[in-house]
């Protein structure tokens, strides 16, 4: 394995300022996106290439088909019915006519087009009133001595920059490329690996992409499958993982308090549970139980779908803390969801005789000071909050187990702040105990979770029967009056949705509140309330707190309601617009009814038409109520570029990898991955450095 010194590291490493005619203004420009080093701008890849290589008869244009095109304009006009608009018809000798149509130009523009003159362009054409037709396609108007050479390479297109020209930018990428270093000083993976994959060295892969030669397999760039573009992403994908392993690494150096006692309290409170543990959730508790007993710190999420049961085995969890005198901290994203978890801790442990205190943002004054004290001097054994548990002035007396209930909600920072506040002397910190309700896929897991021990409670508590779902088109609103009613004469509880395409808080709201007001004079028998993230937090909470106790049939709200929710009783759940909405949020949402005895049924209302990919996102949901399946198809369904976001799973983002298109490299990965922390740490040190290297938030995690 190459042990190349680190020259190239520093080449990487200079700043983009030192480039000709890259001045402050400039710089700072690109600094917006991220872009500092000449680093940067290598692996500022072009999103599209342009095939100006070759023209296309109009005669076999096809719509949706990006091309060029050259012909000799026919007719032109030009209107003003509703907007100005400029319609210039072009012919070739295929005698086919193309329309090209404008809706802003310059009258310059209007005088360039004369009948006869010589025209090349390019876009993609679509169906219009006469024909196909391309709007606003680039294009040029030739000289009449005919003979214009055409490219002999692929035109990169690179992703705009605001402020900076596109012939700059391809100027700066050109100038930062003939800084590349040589093969052999910026190769960081084994030869023989490439080898065997048939990928490209790292400076091939990336000049192939700047400049793709005139044989390059344009399908291949263009869907991201390019061997080039591969190369990248494995050497991405491998960073992250080492990143990750080598933080598991530096969390195995620390120690954590032994919880292992006769286990006492916990037995007595699963004595005391209205239900028997599922097997599921036994296992995932003895999973824990093992972890605890050690001396090294657990960090261990458990995956299980909304409505398995997590907070229990959580709260199993924390008595194993509690019996040895030390403190639980359990930490939620909302204040909806800390304030359930409180109800049912208080309900829970109170009758065992455990200290149970509350501490939220919007605890303040005397009854702060107290919770504070108490959390200090350990009469506090178990802590709910929110972020407010994460804050610096609160300081626990012993905390041995942090627990983060949907922790994509949290960032990792907010994860460690509360995994620094172990008390527990001598340098030790806490153990960690992670849930999400956001499966995700198995192929992904351990690209997602290298760094984390995982459960999974794969089974729902018996007795559930499963959510009937339907889609409805958007006009068949007025019906669903009708089986609201039905539900709640018998008693029963509903949850009417609001969602919107435009996602300020201030747009939904409206809506919610129009909806709420509709609803409301529709049914004035009901007692509706209304819920969204524009309303005073107690004012929200009142409403939520209402909802659950059963004295409000109708719950109108906005996706705030999305996390964690438990209302048993409630057994309809109506989302609007829901072809907006991705599976995984779906999903979630849907998982608020279904959790008691009673057939529960979720109306998936929509807007017709419905596009291809809403419309198999709604039958998959109909089909299905597996969260580990619906994942899967989430990951087939979603197109590269809609890459699994940072909020919903935790995942990182990625520069070149995408998740749904490069699962299939994930193998290799990990096995490099542990290839190169055996035999070449160093090598591995400079790959996190190169890909992941900002990222010092992650030192020692
Ligand atoms: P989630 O995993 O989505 O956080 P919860 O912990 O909120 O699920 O549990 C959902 C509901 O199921 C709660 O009302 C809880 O008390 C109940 N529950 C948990 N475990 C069982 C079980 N084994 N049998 C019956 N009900 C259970
Ligand atoms: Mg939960």
């Amino acid at each position: 394995m190459s042990q190349a010194g680190s020259g190239h590291d520093e080449a990487a490493r200079i700043p983009i300022a030192s480039l000709k005619g890259v001045g402050p203004r400039v710089a700072e420009k690109l600094a917006a996106r991220g872009l500092l080093t000449l680093q940067d701008l290598w692996l500022h890849l072009p999103r599209q290439y342009e095939d100006r290589t070759r023209l296309t008869p109009i005669a076999e244009l096809r719509a949706g088909e990006t091309v060029q095109v050259e012909g000799r304009v026919e007719a032109v006009e030009r209107g003003f019915r509703y907007r100005p608009m400029l319609r210039v018809a072009i012919a070739d000798d295929s005698q086919a006519t193309l329309v090209l149509r404008f809706f802003h130009f310059r009258s310059q523009q209007v005088n360039q087009f004369r009948v006869g003159a010589r025209v090349r362009c390019y876009g993609t054409p679509r169906p219009g009133q006469h024909g196909l037709e391309i709007v606003h396609p680039s294009y040029r108007v030739l000289d009449e001595e005919g003979g214009e050479d055409l490219g002999e390479a692929l035109d990169p297109v690179y992703p705009a920059i605001e402020g900076i020209g596109p012939v700059s930018l391809r100027r700066l990428v050109a100038q930062a490329l003939d800084r590349l270093p040589d093969e052999a000083s910026l190769e960081l993976l084994p030869a023989d690996v490439l080898d065997a994959l048939r990928l490209p060295s790292l400076r091939e892969a990336v000049l192939t992409l700047h400049r793709p030669p005139l044989d390059a397999d344009v399908s291949a760039l263009l869907t991201g499958q390019h061997p080039a573009q591969r190369r990248l992403a494995l050497e991405e994908l491998l960073a992250h993982q080492l990143s990750l392993r080598r933080q598991r690494i530096a969390l195995q150096r620390h120690r954590a308090p032994v919880l292992a006692g006769d286990g006492v309290l916990a037995r007595r409170l699963e004595q005391s549970l209205p239900f028997r543990l599922t097997a599921a959730q036994r296992r995932v508790f003895e999973q824990v139980c093992a972890d605890l007993a050690k001396p090294l710190p657990m960090l261990r999420l458990v995956q299980g779908d909304v409505g398995s049961g997590k907070t229990v085995v959580a709260a199993l969890a924390a008595m194993l803390a509690v019996e040895q005198g030390r403190q639980v901290a359990l930490a939620a994203p909302t204040e909806l969801l800390a304030e359930q978890h409180l109800r049912n801790l208080h309900a829970w442990l109170q009758p065992l005789g455990v200290q149970v205190t509350w501490l939220a943002g919007k605890v303040t004054g005397k009854a702060r000071a107290k919770a504070l004290e108490d959390v200090a001097s350990g009469v506090a054994q178990v802590v709910v909050g929110t972020h407010a548990l994460m804050q610096e002035a609160v300081v626990f007396h012993d905390l041995a187990l942090a627990i983060v209930d949907e922790q994509h909600r949290f960032g990792v920072q907010q994860r460690l702040a509360l995994r620094d506040k172990g008390a527990a002397g001598g340098g030790a910190v806490p153990h960690q105990l992670v849930m999400t309700a956001t499966p995700i896929p198995r192929t992904l897991a351990m690209t997602a979770y290298a760094d984390l021990d995982v459960s999974a409670i794969d089974e729902l508590p018996p007795g559930r029967t499963p959510v009937q779902t339907v889609a409805l088109a958007a006009e068949r609103r007025p019906e669903l009056v009708e089986r609201i009613r039905a539900a709640c004469s018998e008693g029963r509880q509903a949850y009417w949705v609001c969602t919107l395409i435009d996602e300020s808080d201030e747009v939904v709201a409206q809506a919610a509140q129009t909806t709420f007001e509709q609803l409301d004079a529709a049914m004035p028998e009901l007692r509706i309330a209304l819920v969204h993230g524009r309303m005073k937090a107690a004012a929200k909470q009142a409403a939520m707190q209402a909802f659950t106790r059963g004295e409000i049939d109708l719950l109108v709200a906005t996706t705030v309601i999305e996390v964690g929710v438990d209302v048993p009783n409630a057994s309809l759940m109506i989302i609007e617009n829901a072809e907006r909405l991705g599976l995984a949020q779906l999903h979630q949402l849907r998982g608020r009814v279904g959790r008691g005895a009673a057939a529960s049924t979720c109306v998936l209302l929509y807007q017709p038409p419905l596009s291809q990919m809403a419309r198999q996102r709604l039958d998959t949901l109909r089909q299905t109520s597996d969260g580990f399946v619906i994942a899967e198809k989430d990951l087939e369904l979603r197109g590269p570029g809609e890459l699994l976001g940072t909020r919903q799973t935790g995942l990182a983002d990625f520069r070149i990898a995408d998740l749904g298109r490069d699962a299939g490299l994930l193998p290799q990965v990990h096995a490099l991955a542990d290839r190169l922390l055996a035999e070449a740490p160093q090598q591995a040190d400079r790959i996190v450095a190169r890909w992941v290297g900002g990222a010092a938030r992650y030192a020692g995690a």
